[in-house]
């Protein structure tokens, strides 16, 4: 028995002595889980230290798309593992298959590069997006999230005295690095265009859907609009599809709306789980990078392409190729979406329920929900509440304000059916 699989009752405070507040991310300290330890994960469920299982809607914030420990997954990484490892030199056949699978994937990407972490991808993206256009300057939403760097790492969840002005999430970002960062309204091109006029912009970078503040769906032609605004203004547009990609088709919210943009990141349901992340698009932008002779934009990582994680892609893509996922979370995702929205009729609550596919949300205001300023309506008591009241039932959706939930492969309509009489119990109780 090793260390890690105990589950001692002091385990929380030891984590506490020896993590910085006890996790591994700034975006796992929530409140009601301090003292919960996972000790194992299967399928749709999870279980903690003291043997309690939960259905779990949350799924890591959405790697697992064919659910936890997916088993064709798990067997590519171990059969891999067994017989190669990183080398840190020249390529292995894994990475090309996989190279070749996403731009079969995926239309506008006719090169692909690897890195482990979509905030890697979305820097590269950028840094490149500067490099080529020879611009400053880089356009992003309020209420989208492209990790944690600091160009992007400004006005994801503000206060409502923050808005329409820069809200950094964090000490320590240089100023002039804020500033070349522009923040405009989702779903507005008046505000996207008022900024490509006044700046040298270098890179529209958006969520397609906006899931890190739930699922703020695009209207009709905003994405189209963007595409023509970049390039009438020489900028290029990236679509960061870490979430959407592969969830919500196999070539991503660009197949479903048709758009081509010039860059795509990739990441989370790409590898179920496992850390694999991608910057795919044009190649003569992916041609600038280091790894091709004479390009001038530096890109390195020593773990990129490890031929493990590339195995967990590659099996993760072709299965969801080759078997009915994309079929089965939504039709899941579609019941939830209509039951919760009957639910909160019968119980009289105004709501707006969103989401597309196997995600979904439950907003406590009324609509329209067009941007993130829309979404300061929202009782988030209530949205934090009452998923603390859903642990107790054995249900997970994560305790936090925004948050969006998902399905995967493994879900099934007894989870579903779960979800909602758990949701039932614990509205009521919340309200
Ligand atoms: N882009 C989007 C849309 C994301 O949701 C995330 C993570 O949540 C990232 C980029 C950053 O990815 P990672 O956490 O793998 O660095």
């Amino acid at each position: 028995t090793i260390e890690h699989t105990r589950t001692d009752s002091d385990l929380p405070a030891r984590a506490l002595r020896a993590i910085p507040g006890g996790v591994n991310s700034g975006q796992r300290r929530v409140s009601g889980l301090e003292q919960t330890i996972v000790t194992a994960t299967d399928g749709a469920t999870f279980t903690d230290g003291e043997g309690r299982t939960y259905v779990d809607f949350h799924s890591a914030f959405g790697p697992p798309l064919l659910g936890h420990n997916d088993p064709d997954v798990d067997r590519a990484v171990a059969e891999t593992s067994k017989r190669l490892d990183l080398m840190g030199v020249a390529v292995t056949p894994v990475e090309v298959e996989l190279a070749e699978e996403v731009i079969d994937a995926i239309p506008s990407v006719e090169q692909v590069i690897l890195t482990s972490t979509g905030s890697e991808a979305t820097f590269h993206a950028l840094r490149l997006a500067r490099a080529v256009t020879g611009r400053r300057h880089v356009i992003k939403f309020q209420g989208c999230y492209h990790g944690w760097h600091d160009a992007v790492s400004t006005n994801i969840i503000s206060a409502a005295d923050k808005l329409g002005q820069k809200d950094p999430v964090s000490d320590g970002i240089l100023p002039e690095v804020l500033d070349a960062t522009i923040v405009c309204q989702f779903n507005d091109l008046a505000s996207v265009e008022a900024a490509l006029e006044q700046h040298d912009v270098a890179a529209i970078i958006v969520e397609p859907i906006p899931h890190n503040i739930g699922a703020v769906l695009p209207r009709p032609g905003f994405h189209a609009g963007l595409r023509e605004l970049a390039t009438r203004h020489g900028a290029l547009l990236v679509f960061d599809e870490v979430i959407t990609g592969f969830r919500h088709a196999v070539g991503g919210w660009q197949t479903i709306e048709q758009i081509t943009p010039d860059l795509t990141t990739l990441g989370k349901a790409m590898a179920n789980g496992y850390p694999v992340a991608a910057l795919g698009g044009r190649a003569d932008l992916l041609g600038e990078l280091s790894s091709n002779p004479g390009g001038r934009v530096f890109f390195a990582g020593t773990y990129n392409g490890h031929p493990a994680m590339a195995a967990a892609a590659l099996a993760t893509i072709r299965k969801l190729r080759s078997e009915p996922v994309h079929e089965h979370v939504f039709a899941l995702g579609k019941r939830i979406r209509s039951e919760l929205t009957a639910l909160y009729a019968r119980l009289g609550v105004p709501v707006v329920v969103s989401g597309y596919g196997s995600v979904f949300v439950t907003y406590f205001q009324d609509g329209p929900v067009d941007h993130y300023g829309d979404l300061l309506r929202n009782d988030a008591e209530l949205f934090v509440g009452y998923r603390q009241e859903l642990l107790r039932e054995g249900v997970f959706e994560l305790p936090l304000n925004l948050k969006r939930s998902c399905v995967s492969y493994a879900h099934t309509d007894a989870h579903v059916d779960r979800l909602l009489t758990a949701t039932e119990a614990a509205v009521t109780r919340a309200l």
